[in-house]
């Protein structure tokens, strides 16, 4: 590689992400193209010559950006937030850069220490119980995805109760034991749970949550009691903290006390919600982690830290180790005691270089500016539901305990085809983008907060778009 030329291309592609963000506001939020777009712009064959990378980077804005969806545009208010930051972006420059990867402690010991340090200072900032530190059995791993470690957690729990249930029984085949495995969920937990439930082959029960959505030790105790009347094996169960419909946080403590009795696994999913931990007001939605045994948020979707970065904590790593351990003679080493190889505590072997995001980020944000800003998405969301909520025509729905930056609201009293109309007639619009949930039979909306560029201008536009599609909506 010629470092002058890096150095160049380097300017240009810094200089065309800088335009992009100063520009990103004017853009249509979602892309206006149809399936296909693409191969028509593109050739059929990748090019025999070497082309210039000014060309390369002429032909991004003409081909590329229009089947871009902006998710960092102000006007953006889908899913959940996905983070972005300069400083998360030039520790990713640099994790290519250096481009090593860090599976065990002597394939690149500043990647493996780096990581455990970051990790113990994000489970300090947070108040996480002090087994999920890396000076006790347990340790923070920092995985590609929410869902990721969902699978992670599944499959180590599926590893203990296997080697427990041996000992009863040294006939017992993994197979055998799969037919009685139950996993548990809420109605309202994400989808990666069905999938990872679908991978590891155990049946899921999803556990009836409340009026309010949360899912409560009681309904738990229940489901588990019926399961084991017919000679099924309650393993594991997903707790959530802040659903993805309307971000309510499962009653952790009630939960978590069933698993205590029950000898389940409690695994935590906070994807969204965990960011707001490092607040102290939201702290107390933690109540009840004491009785979990992993527990994972994504600092890729809320903590300035860019895709991807998914925290997952462990209280007992040797169930990981466990579980995961291959140890062909390439990948021994002399300090296999003495530090953490992360190859054992996650499916691929190669990682990238992912706490270089993390150090950055906390060391040019501070941990004041990260808390400054995730208040500032809530009094975004605060101030949205100023708007709507004297408006007669709407009704906020499914309010979460703490309401972070999701508003969930629809038509009031009105049947679910009027809400789905709206919200096909305010994506066809175009200048704004939301996305539909369905909760207890509701069709409703949700507004997250996204971008780190939303400010309260661009919500009272939000606002005011909702306004009048809704009177075009009712008018007809
Ligand atoms: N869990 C919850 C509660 C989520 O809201 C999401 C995504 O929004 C996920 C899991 C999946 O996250 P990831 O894309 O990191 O797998």
């Amino acid at each position: 590689m010629d470092a002058d030329a890096l150095i160049s291309c380097g300017a240009m592609t810094l200089q065309f992400v800088a335009e992009y963000w100063r520009s990103i506001e004017k853009r249509p939020v979602v892309a206006n193209i149809q399936p296909g777009y693409l191969r028509q712009l593109l050739p059929l064959e990748a090019p025999e010559q070497a082309e210039s990378f000014t060309s390369i980077i002429k032909d991004l804005e003409s081909t590329i950006m229009p089947g871009v969806t902006h998710w960092h545009s102000p006007n953006f208010y889908a899913y959940f937030p996905t983070a972005n930051s300069y400083p998360a972006i030039c520790a990713d420059i640099l994790s290519g850069g250096i481009a090593c990867i860090g599976f065990s402690w002597i394939a690149s010991p500043a990647c493996t220490e780096l990581e455990a340090i970051v990790m113990d200072w994000l489970a300090k900032a947070m108040g996480l119980p002090e087994f999920f530190l890396s000076s006790g059995n347990g340790g923070g791993i920092i995985q590609g995805t929410a869902s990721e470690a969902t699978l992670v957690a599944l499959l180590a729990a599926r590893s203990r109760i296997f080697k427990e249930r041996k000992v009863e029984d040294p006939t017992l085949t993994l197979g055998r034991l799969l037919d009685q495995l139950v996993v548990y969920c809420s109605d309202q937990a994400h989808s990666s749970v069905d999938k990872a439930a679908l991978i590891v082959g155990c049946r899921l029960r999803k556990i009836a949550s409340d009026a309010d959505c949360i899912m409560r030790g009681e309904q738990v105790q229940a489901a588990i009691a019926e399961d084991r009347a017919e000679g099924l094996i309650p393993f594991f169960i997903i707790a959530t903290l802040g659903t993805t419909p309307t971000c309510a946080f499962d009653d952790l403590v009630s939960v978590g006390r069933v698993c205590e009795k029950e000898h389940l696994w409690m695994h935590i999913d906070a994807a969204y919600a965990g960011n707001a931990f490092i607040c102290p007001e939201y702290r107390h939605l933690l109540n009840g982690i004491e009785y979990a045994e992993s527990f994972d948020f994504n600092p890729h979707k809320w903590m300035l830290v860019n895709f991807d970065c998914s925290a997952m904590y462990l209280k007992d790593r040797t169930h990981f180790v466990d579980a995961f351990n291959v140890d062909p003679l390439y990948l021994k080493h002399a300090f296999q005691s003495s530090a953490p190889d992360y190859r054992h505590w996650q499916i691929p072997l190669g990682r990238r270089f992912r706490s270089l995001k993390l150090w950055f980020v906390f060391r040019a944000m501070g941990l004041d500016g990260l808390r400054a800003y995730i208040r500032k998405h809530i009094e975004l969301a605060k101030y949205f539901i100023s708007l709507i909520k004297p408006d007669e025509r709407f009704e906020i729905v499914f309010p979460a305990a703490e309401q972070l930056g999701l508003v969930c609201f629809r038509l009031k009293d009105s049947p679910n085809e009027l809400n789905e109309r709206l919200l096909k007639a305010l994506n066809e619009d175009k200048r704004i983008y939301l996305v539909p949930s369905m909760v207890k039979q509701k069709y409703i909306l949700r507004l997250a907060i996204c971008s780190w560029l939303t400010e309260e201008k661009h919500v009272r536009f939000a606002w005011d778009i909702i306004s009048e599609v809704t009177a075009k909506l009712l008018s007809k």
